[in-house]
């Protein structure tokens, strides 16, 4: 199916599957043609601010709040997610990158979004949500949209302190769902089990999976990931058939043994994305669920998902026999996307040996909004290729394994951190001169080390929580008189694990 737009996807769905659930969380859903008629009223509002300009939506991770984001896109702009529990400091230097020219909010988040500093129009949901059709000139703005038009900003951890706002148009999204209906038998039956926050571009998947295939997305409740076996029940109960989640997700069902109470029998897309998946978690999966698809999709946020492994049955039968081991590769690229893998003096490697990964093509974003040198850094050459900072090496058949990181970014609980950006909001506190932060990765655990005024650990808390989200919260304090220095005077990373 060749598409041109998102609205495009939503108005096919919309006309063949008018009463089914497009959207739905546990306490409402929204049919197709709510759905076109919500996404229709608020693009008609949010058209009257402008095109192609950024619109906030500052919502809690509801059916709606996903509506919004089509409202904003059909309306001819482009959205950024703002996590509603975010610190109020971290949100305000967001908007101050993004100047939004309006922010969406619900009437229950109201008050706090007109705390956030922001001197734009505000408007609420539920109000912009019943806002008469604009009609042909709606149409108009819609039909105008094309692959080359951004559709949404993320923004993630940027090492200076100031997050990175990653611009990603609609054609990086299509080009993928087009790949997804090449390599997948989805259909207008799935459910999509939406685990990652909205504001995370693993959710990307499931809303504009669902839309393209006149499907289901399910947000499941996030506070269900904490007590697995009711997830499991409501998997069953909404009848999820297919997810994307990050391992982190899949590895709490594993170490609590949740199949033995139950396993979502309709399950038959188990997709993973985001960081490794550990063999004993995929072992497990594939022993409690073996008649599913495995699929392992690979991508920063800046190329989306670049690259994937789907793994074959005869693989799956020789895993389960414990004939093949180790960790799954991250495969080849997808459609119409290029991987190249250089070593330090940018010259290709050869199969086996460890370089850094550079990818090209389709799956590309725009770049990092309004930030036009990181950019240039970012996206260098032409063609364009997107340095990842991932440390990988082809393997004889021909596909990509990841090895690791080339840089101080890690993943937490399935979050990307720079851990320049914990030391930043960590030197700007009073009493600290110096810090580093080091993460443990056995026990998976932020250590903040810092030097200056000892201070109490819920002193620290209480100061960074104003700053950091609270998956970037260091779990441990660790004072020092005065910070380990290599001969060129740097901080010493190493002699500092090693004191630790
Ligand atoms: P994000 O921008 O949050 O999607 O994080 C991107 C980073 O997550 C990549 O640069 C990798 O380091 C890591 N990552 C993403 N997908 C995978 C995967 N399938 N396997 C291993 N690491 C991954």
């Amino acid at each position: 199916m060749a598409v041109e737009s998102v609205i495009a996807c939503l108005k096919a769905s919309a006309q063949n599957f008018p009463e089914k659930t497009a959207f739905a969380d546990k306490d409402r859903a929204l049919t197709y043609e709510e759905l076109l008629r919500t996404a229709r009223s608020i693009g008609s509002v949010v058209s009257s601010y402008g095109l192609r300009c950024p619109v906030a939506v500052f919502m809690d991770k509801t059916a709606e709040a996903a509506a919004a984001f089509l409202g904003v896109v059909y309306g001819g702009c482009f959205y950024c997610p703002l996590d509603s529990r975010m610190p109020v400091q971290r949100l305000m230097t967001i908007l101050s990158v993004l100047r939004p020219v309006l922010m969406i909010t619900s009437r229950e988040l109201e008050g706090r979004a007109r705390e956030l500093g922001y001197s734009g129009p505000i408007r609420c949901f539920e109000e912009i949500s019943q806002a008469p059709d604009k009609g042909k000139e709606l149409d108009a703005i819609a039909d105008g949209i094309d692959r080359e038009d951004p559709l949404y900003v993320l923004f993630t951890s940027g090492s200076t302190g100031v997050p990175k706002g990653v611009l990603v148009s609609e054609g990086v999204v299509l080009n993928y769902l087009e790949w997804l209906e090449e390599s997948f038998s989805f259909t207008h039956r799935d459910v999509f089990g939406n685990q990652a926050p909205l504001y995370f571009d693993v959710s990307v998947h499931d809303i504009y999976g669902a839309l393209y295939f006149g499907a289901r997305m399910e947000i499941l409740p996030p506070s269900y990931f904490s007590f697995p076996v009711k997830l499991v029940d409501y998997m069953q109960e909404r009848g999820v058939t297919a997810f994307l989640w990050v391992p982190s997700a899949m590895g709490i069902m594993a170490n609590l043994d949740v199949f033995s109470f139950g396993v979502p029998e309709k399950l038959r897309y188990v997709m993973f994305a985001g960081e490794v998946l550990p063999e004993k978690v995929l072992d497990y999966w594939l022993e409690h669920v073996p008649g599913a698809v495995y699929a392992n999709l690979y991508g920063p946020t800046e190329t989306f998902v670049c690259t994937a492994y789907v793994m074959g049955e005869e693989e799956k039968e020789a895993r389960l026999r414990k004939e093949i081991t180790g960790l799954l590769p991250i495969g080849r690229p997808i459609k119409d996307s290029q991987a190249i893998v250089l070593d330090e003096h940018l010259l290709p490697v050869k199969e086996g040996e460890a370089g850094e990964l550079y990818m090209g093509g389709s799956c590309l974003a725009l770049g990092y909004y309004r930030d036009e040198q990181r950019t240039a850094e970012s996206f260098a050459g032409s063609p364009r290729l997107y340095r990842t900072g991932d440390m990988v090496r082809w393997n004889e058949k021909g596909e990509l394994c990841y090895l690791s990181r080339r840089d101080d970014q890690i993943k937490h609980m399935g979050y990307r951190i720079e851990l320049g950006e914990i030391e930043a909001a960590a030197l700007g506190m009073e009493g600290i001169s110096a810090c580093a932060c080091i993460y443990d990765e056995k026990k998976k655990r932020l250590i903040l080390c810092y030097a200056g005024r000892e201070q109490e650990k819920k002193e620290l808390e209480k100061a960074l929580a104003d700053k950091l989200p609270a998956y970037m919260m260091p779990g441990h304090f660790c004072y020092f008189p005065v910070l380990p220095q290599n001969a060129n005077g740097k901080l010493d990373r190493k002699e500092l694990r090693r004191m630790l």
